[in-house]
């Protein structure tokens, strides 16, 4: 699925802060540059015209202040005129302020001011004198001089009569008509060319804008859609065959390439949803049919095994009683591949359920170490225990440490030929009320390789296939000790190098049992006891009902019989007087039953009991799961028995409820 980018890609995409929008586009940045190209060329062009133009003016005047020297070398004026200044004003065009004809032995001859006339003077030579300043084929002079802020033009023109006299003309006139036209035409042609680099500038920029503006703003458009997901968005006016033309085809097809990716993903992730929903499917089916399948087979199981004990309890040949045996260990292997089957798919389901209780570890350990040591010495190994003496009691779910213990030292029985078998408990930390126990059971069997350990906790796994034939087993043992240690929560793990040996460990980190809140009750049951009570049976299977009316009989009970809740009920008579109901020290009640279940009918009992008086009832079920439990005692049951009911359990039961 394509999410809208990055923020930080957005981000620096984003306007600088503080920045008007307008300055950073390119068509701003592109009249800008233009504004200054047009700027500098015309400036120039300007400045080489408003120079052109002052230096015409300047020739001009000087044209204009030589005309009355011209006049008197020509005679058409008299040199004595030079003293009228207004008519010599009218001739060049500008203020006249002083006009001298000079000999060439500089004496004054006329002037317009009077009081220099026939004077020696030296100070108008070098006007005449000065290089460079020549504007006239006729030798003229001119010179522009500041003077306190006024500007003068002095002009030189050399004087010739045809009686061979010569001398010159000078003149003084104030600039100030030429400076003032200067000034005009400067002010004319800067008006004129900023006029012209403004119009260049506002032509282009609308040019520019018109161009580039509406095209890159569509790309623009099309690139922030896509970065916030829309892929249906597409850059408009993309035909045309220059650069952005080539860009908005190409973030067409970018655009494109990212919706088709988009929708395969989509594609993909829903058949990936539906394969994991088949996936779960699957597994839930497979999980559902073992925990039917293996509930299914319990209950004949539960007819094998209690006939098998029965009949072993009879007098025997013992030929037959070698047969017994077989039949006994053979319905308890297959009980114990069912009971694994059953476990690992209520774990799978999910349906797992720790029953937390007191738990002696050390009691427990005991007790397994007289469950293996027949097992242990007909192989000639040796068994030991290594437990801490002041290990606290704990709260733990006991029949999942027991199961896990009893799967590792049967494998470590089962694949060690000599040596011994170690179970060791360790208790690493312990903080209040809580402990960290570290549980390792080793041996000095045959070893796991690095491969096989890789996959031994898998189901239906076994190193090597030989291990069946020779061993038994299903591979189930330790891929269910794996999940239940995990319920406990810790990691099952393995350490072995092949032929020395294997070590299983784990850590469990477990409340303590605080004084007085309990105590680990491994109750002990005397089978030989026998019960005088009489026991209502409710159970709708015709074998389990004989198999347990036949156990209850041998305790020396009395067994009524029910096949259905509905029939219970009505036995018990409970609507009736209590002198005319008949008494039962204790009820046995199936769960599953059809008409009325076991769980409807308890209900319907507690319902009707009179004050002061309650019926223990035990429920007896194939539904092993440890979960049961609380639902059992909500409906009103006592405690519970699971099927295939043992002589032992149902003995500690009636010892628990019954008198004796
Ligand atoms: P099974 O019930 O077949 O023994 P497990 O899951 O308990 O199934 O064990 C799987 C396989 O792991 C065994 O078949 C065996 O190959 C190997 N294995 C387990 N424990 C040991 C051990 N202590 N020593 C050597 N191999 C072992």
């Amino acid at each position: 699925m394509l999410k809208p980018m990055a923020r930080n890609a957005v981000q620096s995409a984003a306007p600088q802060e503080g920045m008007n929008p307008v300055f950073l586009s390119l068509a701003f940045k592109l009249s800008l540059s233009i504004f200054l190209i047009a700027s500098v060329l015309l400036s120039s062009l300007g400045i080489f015209y408003i120079k052109k133009f002052a230096s015409e003016i300047d020739k001009n005047l000087c044209q204009q202040a030589q005309i009355p020297g011209q006049l008197m070398s020509a005679g058409a004026l008299p040199y004595m005129q030079v003293r009228d200044r207004e008519m010599l004003s009218e001739l060049v065009g500008e203020e006249v302020i002083l006009a001298v004809v000079i000999q060439t032995d500089d004496v004054v001859l006329y002037s317009t001011d009077p009081g220099i006339e026939g004077r020696h003077t030296e100070e108008f030579r070098r006007y005449a004198e000065l290089p460079g300043v020549a504007m006239t084929s006729a030798g003229s002079a001119i010179v522009h001089q500041q003077e306190n802020g006024s500007h003068y033009l002095h002009i030189s023109t050399p004087l010739q009569s045809e009686d061979g006299w010569s001398g010159s003309l000078y003149v003084r006139v104030s600039a100030v008509n030429a400076r003032q036209e200067k000034t005009r035409s400067a002010t004319g042609f800067v008006a004129g060319f900023s006029l012209c680099i403004v119009l260049i500038t506002a032509v282009s920029a609308l040019l520019v804008h018109l161009l580039s503006v509406p095209r890159l703003s569509a790309i623009g458009q099309c690139l922030k859609a896509v970065e916030q997901g829309d892929l249906e968005r597409r850059v408009s006016r993309a035909k045309s065959q220059d650069e952005l033309g080539v860009l908005g085809r190409g973030v067409n097809r970018m655009v494109g390439e990212l919706a088709r990716q988009r929708t395969e993903q989509e594609h993909l992730a829903v058949e990936l949803e539906q394969a994991r929903e088949d996936a779960e499917t699957a597994s839930r089916s497979k999980s559902e049919f073992l925990a039917n399948m293996s509930h299914e087979i319990r209950t004949p199981m539960n007819g094998v095994l209690g006939m098998a004990q029965l009949m072993a309890s009879t007098e025997l040949l013992p030929e037959q009683r070698e047969y017994i045996d077989t039949i006994s260990a053979s319905a308890e292997n297959l009980l114990k591949i069912i009971n694994n089957i059953l476990d690992l798919s209520r774990i799978e389901m999910g349906k797992f359920q720790l029953n937390v209780d007191t738990v002696d570890i050390g009691a427990m350990l005991n007790e397994l170490h007289s469950f293996f040591t027949p097992s242990v010495g007909e192989k000639g190994l040796e068994l030991k225990i290594d437990c801490p003496e002041d290990l606290p009691l704990i709260r733990t779910d006991e029949g999942s440490l027991r199961q896990i213990l009893i799967n590792l030292m049967a494998n470590a029985v089962k694949f060690t030929q000599k040596g011994h078998i170690l179970v060791a408990v360790e208790s690493l930390e312990q903080t209040g009320s809580e402990c960290t126990l570290n549980f390792r059971v080793s041996d000095t069997g045959i070893g796991i390789s690095k491969e096989a350990q890789e996959i031994i906790f898998q189901v239906f796994t076994q190193v090597d296939g030989s291990h069946m034939r020779e061993h038994g087993g299903s591979g189930l043992g330790l891929a269910i000790s794996k999940k239940m240690v995990e319920q406990l929560g810790g990691r099952l793990s393995v350490s072995s190098e092949p032929g020395k040996g294997a070590a299983f460990a784990f850590n469990m980190t477990v409340d303590v049992e605080q004084e007085g809140t309990g105590s680990a009750d491994p109750s002990k049951v005397d089978i030989k006891k026998t019960f005088n009570g009489t026991v209502l049976l409710v159970e709708d299977n015709r074998l389990n009902r004989r198999v347990i009316t036949k156990m209850l009989e041998k305790m020396g009970c009395r067994v009524e019989v029910a096949e259905n809740g509905r029939d219970a009920l009505a036995q018990l008579n409970l609507s009736a007087l209590p002198e005319e109901q008949p008494r039962y020290d204790i009820i046995l009640m199936d769960i599953q039953m059809p008409v009325l279940d076991g769980l409807k009918a308890t209900t319907m009992i507690r319902a009707q009991e009179k004050d002061g008086f309650r019926i223990p009832i035990i429920a007896v079920t194939a539904h092993a799961m440890k979960g049961d439990r609380e639902k059992f005692l909500e409906a009103g049951l006592d405690a519970y028995l699971s099927k295939p009911v043992r002589v032992e359990a149902l003995a500690a039961v009636l010892k628990q409820f019954c008198r004796s």
